[in-house]
């Protein structure tokens, strides 16, 4: 990498002030720039430019990061004309999270304006950045992404290249995420059951990571069954699986603690052995689901 090189960081919130810092502590020279101002402050004492406007920023590196909470905030701040007009002929790496269409619709935007972009998704929490454990997902074009791979680098962690198709990125961070905000709130409710019953969540959760644990290696095993349509159920029947939701939400609702999304799942898996497949595992649910979403 250049020693010349230069980025700028449109975004300064907990997760844009992490990237910033890491470019800061790789030695490029780092401009910044948030809506909001006042939060730049650790980042200039460390040696960061801070812009006085997001166009000021763009004009100062070819490269820009943009980190902000979702993409109207992006397209809040992209497409002012000051700076979508300073954008031409550099490139946007919007780490925003949000939804594969919002990050396709952008594309096609900044393809218009003679804007290079790649999109990609941060997978870890800002506390990572820099250091090993930090996860990046991109996509967009690879030569793009390839020039520019020396700088994210200095992010630290992992960086995935997920192809051509701009929207990937998200896609995988929608589908990541879903895993998470389902678990988060599994969690949230059974310290709720829990506590109704007089345990205290730190009681409980030394137990809750061992079912934590259980859920790696199934992810894998259950992806093949996905995969391959194999649904094998014989140790663990969706039938079986149905009794024990049946019973979250009998003791839910005993203590007067809503059950909605246990009964949302409990009636998912009712309905794929309404269907005929009371034998097969429960992650059948996913085909169930997705022959819904394509019948429309
Ligand atoms: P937030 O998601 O809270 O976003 C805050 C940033 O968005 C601030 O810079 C804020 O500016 C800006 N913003 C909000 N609305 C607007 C707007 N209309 N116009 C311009 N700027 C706006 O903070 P994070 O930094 O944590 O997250 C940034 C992105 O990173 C999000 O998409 C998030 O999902 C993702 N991410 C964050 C992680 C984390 O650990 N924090 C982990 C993984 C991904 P202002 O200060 O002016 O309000």
């Amino acid at each position: 990498m250049p020693a010349s090189s230069a980025v700028t960081v449109l975004g300064l919130g907990p997760m844009g002030r992490a990237l910033a810092g890491a470019f800061l502590a790789a030695g490029l020279r780092t401009t910044v720039w948030n809506r909001t101002p006042g939060k730049d402050g650790e980042l200039l004492a460390r040696g960061a430019i801070g812009a006085r406007s997001a166009a000021e920023a763009v004009g100062a590196s070819e490269l820009v990061v943009v980190c902000v909470v979702n993409y109207d905030a992006s397209d809040a701040v992209l497409r002012q004309d000051a700076v979508t007009g300073a954008l031409k002929g550099r490139t946007v790496v919007n780490l925003t999270a949000d939804t594969p269409a919002r990050a396709r619709d952008t594309a096609a935007w900044a393809a218009a304006h003679g804007i290079r972009y790649l999109d990609g998704a941060i997978m870890t929490p800002a506390t990572t950045i820099g250091a090993p454990d930090a996860v990046f997902l991109h996509s967009g074009p690879e030569d793009l992404y390839r020039e520019h791979r020396p700088v994210l680098d200095v992010l630290g962690g992992t960086h995935t290249h997920l192809g051509e198709d701009i929207g990937r990125a998200a896609a995988y961070d929608v589908a990541l995420l879903d895993i998470f905000w389902t678990a988060m709130s599994g969690y949230a409710h059974a310290l709720a059951v829990a506590r109704a019953e007089g345990i205290t969540a730190r009681e409980l959760a030394p137990f809750a990571q061992g079912i934590g644990a259980i859920l790696p290696p199934l992810f894998d095993e259950l992806a093949s069954d996905v995969d391959d349509g194999t649904y094998f159920g014989e140790l663990n029947p969706i039938t079986s699986a149905v009794s024990s939701m049946a019973h979250i939400v009998e003791a839910s609702e005993s203590h007067g603690i809503d059950a909605g999304v246990m009964r949302a799942a409990e009636g998912q898996a009712r309905r794929v052995i309404g269907l005929g497949h009371g034998t097969d595992g429960f992650i059948r649910v996913a085909e169930l689901l997705g022959h819904r979403s394509q019948a429309g």
